[in-house]
């Protein structure tokens, strides 16, 4: 029979975790991915411009192409260029070509005047102003030259540089690959979110939810299912996920109980690089190599899994995909009411943060208990608050990691 018995690991920092994590976390190879498919994704190489953008003088604004020369003299039309086209005849002395905004600037023009300042009838036109030599002329490389490096490796792609690689002619691209994330649950009392409910058992949340977070994270999930609290089918499914996958998380079975086996397991067949985190909630979050692949075990309550995924699952996601800065944000913001601390451990409080009279205000999301998934719906912040004795008062200021937009509005 096996007896419980307090907790073998001895309990590190959050700061202790996250760098036994991070320096067992590699930064994976690197892929070519089609432009259409690499939005958030982090670039591996440098991106180098092949040609001049603008790739000729053009006009910068409609109207017409002179020679300053003539200064204010009236000009002969002689002909009309548009974007797209070439124009074979030149402008000389005593003419002016009609010319629209991107079209190239024709052979002996020197300035374009914008037509505003311009009046034409009967093929002449007269400038209200005297044109300046280059006045509104998009020079050739003036935005992008030729052989300049325009993205760095450790660019995260968004759509200005999507826009970028586009307009450089870049059509496919090397980024970081995404880590399979592949996510167990644990325990006797699972039973499907579309079952019905029967004695002393409960729907599985965590797995869901945490395959939606390794999404939300970049990575790209992989179910593992349910399994029970049985040592050899835990044992035999984490292997699995250990072949199929970059990561493996599980959930559940970590604790002291009788049928928390997860660590034994992870001891037995890796190395456990701490088992228990001075942080709430989910102290009894575990963390093991296995072959050099990562193990997280994440505790079974809804909150704390979730939780112990955005303080230290999510960080080595974002480093295997390339990310420099894979934390979250942190910023610092009022407390609307006051908090009581733990005593013991720093604690990570669910919170809406809000732009409030110009300043971030934090809302909490109520009745903090680590089952109660609710008091994670909707925020957008996790509070860090400091362990001890004495509560922070309305109007107090803390750190907080922001896992979410912050909305303009009043939530109340
Ligand atoms: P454990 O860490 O396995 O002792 O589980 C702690 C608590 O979390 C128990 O109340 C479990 O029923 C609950 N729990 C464990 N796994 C899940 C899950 N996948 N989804 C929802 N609740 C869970
Ligand atoms: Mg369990």
């Amino acid at each position: 029979m096996v007896r419980m018995q307090a907790s073998p690991y001895s309990m590190v920092s959050v700061e202790e975790a996250l760098a036994a994590i991070l320096s067992r976390t590699p930064v994976l190879g690197a892929e070519e991915v089609e432009l259409s498919q690499c939005l958030g994704r982090v670039l591996a190489e440098t991106v180098v411009a092949s040609d001049d953008l603008p790739p000729f003088d053009a006009a910068a604004v409609d109207g017409y192409a002179v020679q300053s020369a003539d200064r204010m003299q009236p000009r002969r039309v002689i002909a009309e260029v548009t974007a797209g086209q070439v124009e074979q005849l030149a402008v000389d002395r005593g003419t002016a070509m009609r010319i629209m905004t991107g079209a190239p600037l024709p052979e002996g023009a020197d300035a374009v005047v914008m037509v505003e300042q311009t009046r034409e009838s009967d093929g002449i036109v007269t400038v209200d102003a005297l044109p300046r030599p280059g006045e509104n002329i998009y020079r050739r490389g003036q935005d992008v030259f030729v052989g300049q490096e325009v993205l760095a490796p450790g660019t995260v792609l968004g759509a200005p540089e999507i826009g970028l690689l586009a307009t450089v002619g870049r059509t496919r691209v090397r980024v970081y690959r995404r880590p399979v994330v592949a996510v167990l649950s644990t325990g006797d009392e699972l039973i499907e979110p579309d079952e019905s409910l029967r004695p002393g058992a409960i729907r599985d949340s965590n797995r869901y939810a945490l395959l939606a977070s390794v999404r939300e994270a970049g990575g790209e999930p992989l179910s593992l299912g349910q399994v029970r609290d049985d040592e050899a089918e835990q044992e035999a499914l984490i292997r699995e996920g250990l072949r199929r996958a970059d990561v493996v998380l599980t959930s559940g079975g970590v604790s002291v109980g009788s049928r928390d086996l997860i660590k034994p397991i992870l001891q037995r067949i890796g190395t456990i690089h701490f088992g228990r985190v001075s942080f709430k909630p989910g102290k009894p979050t575990t963390f093991a190599t296995v072959d050099g692949r990562l193990v997280f075990g994440l505790p079974g309550f809804p909150v704390s899994s979730l939780v112990s995924f955005e303080v230290f699952v999510r960080p080595a996601l974002r480093k295997m995909q390339g990310y420099r800065q894979p934390g979250r944000p942190v910023i610092r913001v009022e407390v609307e009411h006051e908090i009581r601390p733990s005593a013991d451990r720093p604690e990570y409080q669910r919170a809406v943060v809000r732009w409030h009279e110009g300043r971030l205000v934090a809302t909490t999301t109520g009745a903090q208990r680590s089952s109660r998934l609710l008091s994670l719906a909707g925020a957008n912040a996790l509070l860090r608050i400091a362990p001890g004795t004495e509560p922070i008062p309305a109007g107090g200021q803390v750190d907080a990691l922001l896992i979410g937009e912050i909305s303009m509005e009043s939530v109340t």
